[in-house]
Parts: structure tokens; sequence; C-alpha cells
């Protein structure tokens, strides 16, 4: 798992705590194949227990070059150093008359600090007020550094412009522009940005800040997506190369439809569409599809009547249901999983299971991942199999299931993904 932090300065709003969840969930959103490697945690200061001692704990201390990194408090304590946003922020506006904080100096410490605790975490330095310039007509909403971002929420008074600059420092976390890409801009001030000419223009972009919340309105009343393929290619090679992400189909239970979610490529249905037009064709089915749905919409209807179906939001959100041969309302068929696990492992994928699929489902699901030839598929929030769980299962599915697992017990479940 991959820690994303967003730790608040005393003052941030909840609005603008939420806003920046949000705002991370949609840049996950582009990658729902890695998008459950993620957790996003709040730290706040008031909820830290570490973050200052008294003076005699401090005058306990000895005298080396930590102790001089704490910094003495108004009420006569003393902030430990890399515990809170007020230490860190006491650093970077340290010498300043204005008392602005210096964005890069606090960008900079947080992500040598990463660095040097050999964190793969993700922190986001959510400020209050605005960061210093060099000339007060200038703003800086947010700047990035290694595995860190700062980000001004009074610089980004208006939540799309928030949310924007969230999502395009996000982007540079995740090298979205790197030198050895096409389409890309350097500045030697601003650094490497997106120069896809897509109209509305990328979230990447390097252009007019002010005008990004613009950018991101029109991209998403388009049904596009923040950013061009250029930047979501880039990004995916290099969560691919992340060791603490793995790469998964996130199966559900078909039940209603699945939120429609953007895409700039209008050919995204492509894969599914070949993988069960040939799973049909090989049983002497029938495939169907409703082209025209935003999401894909297909059944494969079998020659006794009964049918699976199929819905999926992007090729790593899938939804799989089925119907008897008298229209009534059916659990997937063991073979039905397993195609799903032949289409994952197609996309070099693991399993990630829903979380509101009924026993039955996800037994059979699982069936599939343990038996999958030449190793069992990787799971992830698949179930607890215990006599409760058990105990709601048909006899055949608790049988096999049993099997399944006795037969893989001690087997390590290599890593698959990637
Ligand atoms: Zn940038
Ligand atoms: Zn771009």
């Amino acid at each position: 798992m991959k820690r994303i932090i967003i730790h608040s300065q005393n003052g941030i709003s909840p609005l603008m705590k939420k806003a920046a969840e949000d705002a991370a969930r949609e840049f996950l959103e582009m990658f729902p194949e890695y998008k459950n490697s993620f957790t996003i945690e709040h730290r706040d200061d008031e909820h830290l227990t570490h973050k200052k001692i008294s003076q005699a704990e401090y005058d306990a201390l000895p005298d080396d070059n930590y102790k001089k990194l704490f910094v003495k408090t108004a009420d006569g304590h003393w902030l430990v150093p890399y515990e809170s946003m007020e230490w860190f922020v006491s650093q970077a506006t340290e010498g300043s008359a204005d008392k602005k904080i210096d964005a890069d100096k606090l960008t900079r410490l947080r992500s040598d600090y990463l660095k040097e605790q050999n964190s793969s975490d993700i922190v986001i330095n959510l400020v209050k007020e605005k960061f210093r310039t060099d000339t007060p007509k200038e703003t800086l909403y947010g700047l990035t550094i290694g595995n860190c971002f700062s980000i001004s929420a009074e610089a980004c008074a208006d939540e799309d412009l928030f949310k924007a600059i969230f999502i395009h420092e996000s982007g540079h976390i995740f090298n979205a522009t790197h030198s050895g890409r096409a389409n890309i801009i350097e500045d030697a001030k601003k650094g490497v940005h997106c120069k896809n000419p897509s109209d509305p223009l990328c979230l990447m972009g390097d252009d007019n800040y002010d005008l990004l919340a613009q950018e991101y309105k029109q991209r998403r009343s388009l049904g596009k997506s923040p950013f061009c393929n250029d930047c979501i290619a880039a990004i995916r090679e290099c969560m691919a190369n992340m060791p603490d992400l793995t790469k998964e189909v996130i199966t559900e239970e078909f039940s209603l439809s699945l939120p429609v979610e953007p895409h700039n490529d209008k050919e995204w249905k492509r894969d599914l569409r070949a993988f069960y037009q040939s799973v049909a064709q090989r049983d002497g089915f029938t495939y169907k599809e409703d082209r025209r749905a935003e999401n894909y919409l297909a059944k494969v209807v079998r020659t006794d009547g009964s049918s699976l179906s199929i819905e999926a939001n992007n090729e790593y959100h899938v939804a799989l249901g089925a119907t008897d041969k008298d229209g009534a309302e059916d659990t997937p068929s063991l073979k039905d999983m397993k195609d799903l696990v032949k289409y994952a492992q197609s996309k070099n994928s693991g399993m990630s299971f829903g979380k509101d699929n009924n026993p039955e489902f996800n037994a059979r699901l699982m069936i599939a991942c343990l038996e999958a030839k030449p190793i069992p598929l990787k799971m992830r929030n698949n179930p607890k199999v215990d006599d409760v769980f058990l105990n709601k299962l048909s006899l055949e599915t608790r049988n096999h299931l049993k099997r399944a697992l006795s037969t893989r017990q001690n087997v390590p479940i290599p890593y698959r993904g990637r």
C-alpha cells in the first residue's frame, strides 16, 4: 500500500480538507488499475501526540545538532523537528520579515526528510496562507519536490482552482512530464510541463495557472480526464515501476449501473469487446452489445436462454451479472469467473473484490483466482473464509472453495501485478 498523507496547517477548514481528498481521489480515478493500492490519510497538528516537549524535557536532551532544530513556542514548549506543520512552517518562514512561507524550503525539507526515512509516503503540505513570491503581483499556488508537494489554500481560494492545482501537482509527483516523452516544454523557473495541444488544454500545461480552473471545468463537462493521454501514459509508466503498487481489475456484482468515468480515448472498450466476443464464439453463444451506452455494456446469451451481463466503466472496473433461462437473476457461474480471471491475466493484473458482492459471487470469484493457471491470481479485498462465510454458500461452492484453499495452502501466492 502507498499512503497519501494530507498534512494540514492549523486553521484549514474541513471543506478545504475534503476538497483535497476529493481531488486526490479524482487523480487516482485516472488509474483505476492502481487506485486500490493507495490510502488517503489526513494529518492535523492538533491530533499529533509528539509534536512538542516541555522545557525540562528539552533541557535533558544532549547538546547535539538535533537539539538545535527544536523551535521554542510562545507557550514555553519546544516543537519537535519534522513532526508538525507548525515546525515545518517555522523553518520555512525563518529570517523573513514578512513571515511569508518559502514554498521551496517547506517542500524540500519534507521531501528530504521522507527520503532520509526511506519512506514511500506521498505528503501534501496543505498551508493556509500565500507563499512568498519575488514580486507582490505574482502568485505561487503549489510546488512539488520529490514525494512532497505544498499547496496554498489562500492562493487557490476557488475550489475548482484548488482541485486543479492539487491534481496538477499530483501529476508532478508521478513524473507526468518527464524529459523522455513527447509534447513537453521546459522552463528554467516553472519546470517541465505538457504542451499537448489538446482542447481544452491538459491540466499539466504550464500556461496561466489562473486559467487552470477553467480548463478543469471544461474538460470535466466534456467527459474528459483532467490529463491528456500523453500525461496519463507517463504516469502509468511511473506507477508500473513502483514497488508498493499492484495492478488490479476491480470486480463487482452487476446491480445498478456503474458511474460513468471520463475517457480521452473513445476506443477504450476495444479489449473488453474483443475478449467477450471471443468467449461467446468459443462457446457457440451469442454476443450482444449496446454500443450507444457510455459504459461498456454487453451480454453473452447462451443457447438455453440464460445470459451473462458485463458492464465496465473502464478497462479495470468490471461488473458481472447473470440471468437463468427463465430470466430470473442468477449468480455468474464459476466458468464466467474463470473467464474474468483470464481477462485480468491478459491485462497483467490481479483481482480486487468489490465491497458489496454477495458471498456466493465472491466465493466463486475466489475459486477462479485460486485455481488460475499457471499460478493463482493475486487477490485484494477478498472475503475472509470462516464458518460464517462458508455457511452462506451453496453446498457445491462451499466444498469447492475448501478444496481450492487446501490445495493452495502453504503455497505463497506470487506477486502477479504490473
Ligand atoms: Zn507544474
Ligand atoms: Zn498532458
